[in-house]
């Protein structure tokens, strides 16, 4: 995803989603427990891929590579194996692969970037925003946790102070309002962190996310740009991301590269959250690929303020391990995405709710 900053002569300030890094400077861009149809599958492939990544490295056994276990994938940043890295440009391609598949399968940002501009009246762009406008509400509640998650993960919610900042950055994000299409902003999302109440998304980027994985990755990672807000409340999260990120991939993510990579982090574990949370007949990799595909670029571009597209990907994949290994799981053992008996009501609205015709 690509996100720029800029500063007007005004002194505002604007975060964005780029559908180009080079170009135009406009701003634009829960984990729960899942119960699958066959989660048995899931977790004996997974215990499958964890033993062949631990083996592959380590023959003899001497060191634990400390795999965690559970939902997450993230603690052990020294526990990413060369089988991880292999599983990483594994799913890469079966996400990439997975779009062209794919009815709803996003537009990539290179494309995006050629196309022509689109009336606020075209009906893909209506349909794009009222998607969008729909997703909002529930968006803002998966940014929340999601944020609130990656603190405690990366050991920045310990005390009074940082929960004091975790709570006023979720308080800007509940007051997010309203999603504006605009023309000119074309492949760009962007938002203006004087006013934070409001998502500025290019026609042509409305209408290139078909599906609301999509929809939710890139409204979950404009909304945490102004979660971190005017006075980079989230830097130190951010930055820990970042190096988690370095030493996984070897990538360079300084600056504001690392903001957009943590941006881009928000967005598909909040799209993998509310795949999570909402039932659905399609195969658990197409939807989890939707959250990344607007990446699969063919140009493959970056500039100071970002990874480039396949690199992001790449960086998110190093970072989500397990959702890496869910991409290339077999589709039809995940079938069915179905709600835990245990979920809140909250999810069941998710699902049915707040489709605007
Ligand atoms: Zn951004």
């Amino acid at each position: 995803m690509k996100s720029r900053t800029q500063r007007h002569a005004d002194a505002e300030t604007r975060r964005g989603m780029f559908a180009r890094y080079l170009g135009l400077p406009i701003s634009l861009s829960p984990r729960r427990r899942v119960i699958s149809f066959n989660s048995s599958a899931v977790i004996l492939f997974i215990a499958a891929l964890t033993l062949s990544a631990y083996f592959a490295t380590n023959p003899t056994g001497a060191q634990s590579p400390q795999r965690r276990s559970g939902a997450h994938s993230g603690s052990t940043p020294e526990a990413f194996t060369v089988a991880d890295r292999r599983l990483v440009e594994r799913a890469i391609g079966a996400a990439c692969t997975e779009r062209v598949r794919d009815p709803l399968g996003s537009m990539p940002i290179d494309e995006m970037q050629a196309r022509p501009s689109l009336s606020v009246r075209h009906p893909d762009a209506v349909a794009g925003w009222r998607r969008a406008e729909r997703l909002l509400p529930a968006t803002r509640t998966l940014v929340a946790n999601t944020i609130v998650q990656l603190a405690k993960e990366y050991d920045l919610y310990g005390n009074t102070v940082t929960r004091a900042r975790i709570s006023a950055a979720n308080a800007r994000v509940e007051a997010v309002r309203r999603v504006k299409p605009d023309v000119e902003a074309r492949d760009n999302a962007s938002v203006l962190l004087r006013d934070p109440h409001t998502i500025e998304f290019g026609t042509i980027f409305l209408s290139g996310l078909r599906s609301d994985e999509a929809m939710i990755s890139v409204l979950a990672h404009e909304l945490t740009h102004i979660a971190s807000g005017q006075s980079d409340a989230l830097r130190p999260l951010f930055r820990a991301i970042a190096r988690r990120a370095v030493l996984r991939t070897g990538l360079r993510i300084q600056g504001q590269r690392a903001e957009e990579l943590a941006c881009d982090l928000v967005g598909v574990i909040a799209a993998r959250r509310f795949i999570k949370q909402t039932a659905s007949w399609e195969p658990l990799p197409r939807r989890l690929a939707r959250a990344l595909e607007h990446n699969c670029v063919d140009d493959d571009a970056s500039d100071e303020d970002h990874l480039s597209p396949r690199n992001t990907i790449r960086a998110l994949l190093s970072l989500e391990t397990d959702l890496a290994g869910e991409l290339v799981a077999d589709g039809s053992a995940t079938m069915f995405s179905i709600l835990p008996p245990s979920t809140p009501a909250r999810s069941v609205v998710l699902t049915a709710s707040t489709r605007r015709s």
